[in-house]
């Protein structure tokens, strides 16, 4: 998931990169006056407004703005909050201690897909658009492959000093941004990021290096590793689905898509092939829900509420595979999520396989439940599920 600036810039501040002193968040115009009230009191000449949106290029787009008064500060707000930048409302703002800038540097260490491994990319040329001055300037880029050995160790700092040297930061510097790249990297590895990136990185007039950015993704297949990736999450600028955000909370894999056929399988590659399916028969998927490896009559109860919840359902397709969890346990699962559900209007289109599916089919069967239609193959559950959306639509 990626973190907008002022999270970036906390997760930097604990991980040892220095970062400008510490800010406000801002949510109205009064909050960010009383903000500019309390830096500007504090002896800073200066109060940077931004918006908190999860795109770059926010300078550009007006986003962020310099003021030396309250006033100045008001109308900042006023004038940022609420602004689109890239199909992004600004409804956050992050009101930092300004700056003094000498220079602007890039600095950056990131997953890249297409060699499986990271690099750290460092520029003297910061604060515009890296990807241009590597197009136009390849040389003012540097770009090296982290070696495996330093996933393990931490990048030493040797090697930190011979790439900001490479890059030609002025020697001034280059002591404190090798240290700097040092802790950046030891934040990257620590807390799982696909991305930590500085832009600009500054070099303030008594020779500091500060990050005066911060774009970080994290990786969230690490999520357990860090109790406080929720956290992350704020209002205001993570427009995620409701049913998603619980979905995440009981540990389900649930995504909402735009049709009206709700989905419900076990294990990533069986929903995908369900979601398939589905659309081979004329129909389209509002969702699909992945309940892991079990089907106990618990997390069936709560995998089946939570995409019943979405209003935009109106059948279910439930598709099964046993392979450890027995088809009549599944059976029984489905059952007794029923029980504790009480009525609904969508018809569940059921489908089992795998070890005892047989077993599975007879129990459903013999239930005769008015919810449930038993089907035997994937095509005839989608064949069904898709009609049965269509009239109740
Ligand atoms: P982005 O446009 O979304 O990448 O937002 P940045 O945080 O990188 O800010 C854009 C630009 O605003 C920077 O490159 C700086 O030139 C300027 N800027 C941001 N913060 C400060 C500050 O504290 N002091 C000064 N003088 N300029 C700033
Ligand atoms: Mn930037």
């Amino acid at each position: 998931m990626d973190l907008v600036e002022f999270q970036g810039k906390q997760l930097f501040a604990r991980n040892g990169v220095p970062v400008p002193p510490p800010g406000d968040i801002a949510r109205t115009v009064e909050e960010a006056v009383t903000s500019a009230e309390r830096i500007l009191g504090g002896g800073t000449s200066a109060v940077v407004v931004k918006a908190q949106v999860k795109v770059g290029g926010r300078g550009k787009a007006g986003g962020v703005r310099l003021a030396r008064s309250v006033e100045e500060a008001r109308e900042a707000a006023e004038a940022i909050l609420g602004l689109d930048i890239k199909g992004h409302e600004v409804r956050v703002l992050y009101m930092e201690p300004a700056s003094d800038i000498v220079e602007e540097y890039y600095l950056s260490v990131m997953h890249d897909r297409v060699n499986k491994g990271d690099l750290i990319i460092c520029s003297r040329q910061g604060g515009v658009d890296i990807e241009e001055v590597n197009r136009t300037d390849p040389d003012a880029v540097v770009k090296r492959q982290v070696v495996p050995s330093e996933r393990v160790d931490g990048l030493s700092r040797t090697v930190a000093l011979e790439i900001v040297t490479q890059a030609d930061l002025p020697v001034e510097v280059r002591e404190s941004a090798a240290d700097l790249l040092v802790a950046l990297f030891g934040a990257y590895l620590a807390e799982d990021a696909t991305l930590a990136e500085i832009n600009p990185l500054i070099r303030t007039p008594d020779d500091r290096v500060v990050a005066l950015d911060a774009k970080v993704s994290l990786d969230e297949n690490a999520a357990f590793r860090h109790g406080e990736l929720a956290e992350w999450r704020i209002d205001g600028i993570d427009g995620d689905d409701p049913l998603e955000t619980r979905a995440r909370e009981q540990g389900m894999q649930y995504v909402k898509l735009d049709g009206d056929v709700g989905v419900l399988g076990n294990g990533a590659g069986l929903v995908m092939a369900t979601l398939d399916v589905v659309a081979q028969n004329g129909g389209r998927a509002a969702n699909f829900l992945d309940v892991g490896g079990g089907a106990s009559a618990e997390s069936m109860a709560a995998s089946l509420k939570l995409v019943l919840s979405d209003p935009a359902v109106k059948s279910v397709f439930i598709n099964i595979f046993g392979g450890i969890t027995r088809g009549e346990d599944v059976a029984r699962g489905v059952l007794g999520a029923l029980e504790q559900l009480g009525e609904f209007p969508q018809q569940l289109i059921v489908r089992l396989d795998g070890t005892n599916a047989e077993e599975g089919r007879r129990i459903l069967e013999e239930a005769a439940h008015p919810s449930i239609i038993p089907a035997p193959t994937m095509q005839e559950a989608a064949a069904l599920a898709v009609a049965s959306a269509r009239s109740a639509a």
